[in-house]
């Protein structure tokens, strides 16, 4: 292996010397993206172009270094967290919006485009990008691709996934290819679908093609409030069984509105057991029809009050109240842990109790703000890291409810990946056989555990055993979490 100050040199000869961080002090703003997990990387680099991204990659290859892609570091199960020996490769320069097609309705962007900017770009043709996950101000597209992110607005029209239509990459040797294209379902194997969701395993993602969608006609926003929670999961199961599928279905229990209600003032009722956010969109007429119909529901479904926001600036806040509760766990614990479990939407109440009851048990607060529609639960557990063991308990007792989830008929996770922070969970849904059969496409990728190796799958070996993996780090003495 080359020593680092070779290495240094001819990484600053592709991308340019500031954008080659090998300070330790430097460096440690990389070490984590938004999960417990921690660690600081050897390098980091830079890259503003698809050619650079190919000559660093190749370099490390050549050099047997491990890269690890970042797009804006907001993931929450580990993928973008380095190792020491790994350089740390953040796409944030690759921020340019490359085309947009208004009358075939796509774009083609680089990695390190901001989720909400794409939006906030196609804006002017009427146009907009679907997947909304709540960290859309912060997240990038590259990182979405690798996560193969939800968001509210996913329930109607699907995740990353069914938005993205062609890549380019680069991988692990350097090598530059184009899969998918322009249009759906080009012949061949679906590689396109392959790599979305695949955290940056199988190759970098440096121009993306996505879909985008006209804005709609109509949007119609509900907040339905409820004594229990046991009441919204039945009111949910009850609107999606009578066929409707909103554009968005989201639920916020008494413990996150206690915490965002007085900061964000979306006005949420402090002492409602949980709140139902329906939101309807697409043709005027359609909406309206939908509107009277989901609004008489909720009224049957044993909602206390149903309200409809009138204005967008109503709407605006309602959504403000929901996309920014995750900030507002501060107010009231200085530790979380957030969940990403599924589970189907007849066993949402089950789940929650269970969660409920073993939280309770062990002393942890917990609150639960999740894509209720989908059936994806994101249950908060609340923890102060400074009492002795309690992160410990915290990591535990996460790994029990994703355990649940799976006993459910569920998996492991919606949208926030597996990354390091579900490893050792794998063995819960998949045999040896399954796991190996995955990597398998890692090997046809020509990944030779050099592009962000050790995520995704447990080593063999420690494929039977179950062990939360934030727990047996923390056990292993190596530092502090979130
Ligand atoms: C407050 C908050 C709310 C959130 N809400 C949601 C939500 O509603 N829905 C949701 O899905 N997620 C949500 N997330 C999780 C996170 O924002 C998403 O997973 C997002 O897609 C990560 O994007 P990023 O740019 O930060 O990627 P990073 O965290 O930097 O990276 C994520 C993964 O993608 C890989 N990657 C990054 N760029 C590339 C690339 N160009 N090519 C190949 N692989 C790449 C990385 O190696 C890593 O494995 C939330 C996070 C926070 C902090």
């Amino acid at each position: 292996m080359k020593n680092s100050s070779d290495l240094v040199k001819q990484l600053k000869a592709i991308v340019g010397d500031e954008y080659v961080v090998h300070l330790p002090e430097d460096l440690l703003v990389f070490e984590r993206d938004g999960s417990p997990e921690n660690e600081v990387p050897r390098l980091v680099v830079l890259p503003d172009t698809t050619a650079q991204v190919s000559q660093v990659m190749r370099l490390a290859y050549e050099n047997g270094i491990p890269v690890v892609p970042r797009g804006a570091g907001t993931g929450l199960s580990g993928g973008a967290v380095p190792q020491s020996v790994s350089i740390l490769m953040p796409l944030s320069r690759m921020r340019r919006v490359l085309d947009v097609d208004v009358t075939n309705r796509t774009a083609v962007v680089e990695p390190g485009v901001v989720n909400l900017d794409l939006s906030h770009y196609t804006e002017k043709y009427g146009l907009h990008y679907v997947p909304d996950p709540s960290s859309q101000k912060a997240c990038t597209i590259g990182g979405n691709v690798g996560e193969n992110a939800g968001g509210p607005h996913c329930l109607a029209y699907g995740v990353t996934t069914n938005h993205v239509l062609g890549l380019e990459l680069v991988l692990a040797d350097g090598t530059i290819v184009e899969v998918g294209g322009d249009v759906r379902d080009a012949p061949g194997y679906d590689l396109t679908g392959t790599v979305v969701g695949s955290e940056g395993t199988l190759a970098v993602a440096t121009k993306i093609t996505v879909r985008l969608m006209p804005l709609p006609e109509a949007v119609k926003t509900f907040l339905a409030v409820y004594d229990d929670m046991d009441t919204a999961c039945s009111a949910v199961t009850m609107l999606i069984g009578k066929g409707l599928v909103p554009a968005a279905l989201e639920m916020l229990d008494n413990l996150t509105i206690q915490a965002v209600e007085p900061y964000v003032h979306a006005g949420y009722p402090l002492d409602a057991g949980a709140v139902l956010l329906v939101e309807l969109d697409g043709m005027d007429e359609t909406v309206k029809v939908e509107s009277d119909l989901v609004g008489n529901l909720l009224a049957e479904s044993g909602a206390r009050e149903v309200r409809r926001a009138e204005t967008e600036e109503e709407r605006q806040l309602l959504w403000a109240g929901r996309k920014g509760a995750f900030g507002a766990f501060g107010r009231i614990a200085p530790n979380y842990y957030l969940l990403d479990g599924v589970v189907p939407r007849t066993r949402l109440l089950e789940a929650l109790r269970y969660a409920t009851d073993l939280c309770a048990e062990r002393g942890l607060g917990l609150a639960n703000v999740f894509h209720a529609g989908d059936g994806n639960l994101h249950p908060i557990i609340l923890f102060d890291e400074r009492q002795p063991g309690k992160l410990e308990l915290a990591m535990r007792a996460g790994g029990d409810i994703l355990k649940k989830c799976v006993e459910l008929g569920g998996v492991l996770s919606g949208e926030h990946g597996v990354g390091l922070e579900k490893l050792a969970y794998m063995p819960l849904m998949f045999t040896p056989e399954d796991m190996k059969a995955m990597l398998k496409v890692r090997e046809a990728f020509g990944n030779d555990g050099l592009l962000n190796p050790d995520k995704v799958f447990p080593k063999e070996g420690e494929v039977a055993e179950y062990i939360p993996q934030s727990a047996a780090v923390l056990n292993a003495g190596t530092g502090s979490y979130i």
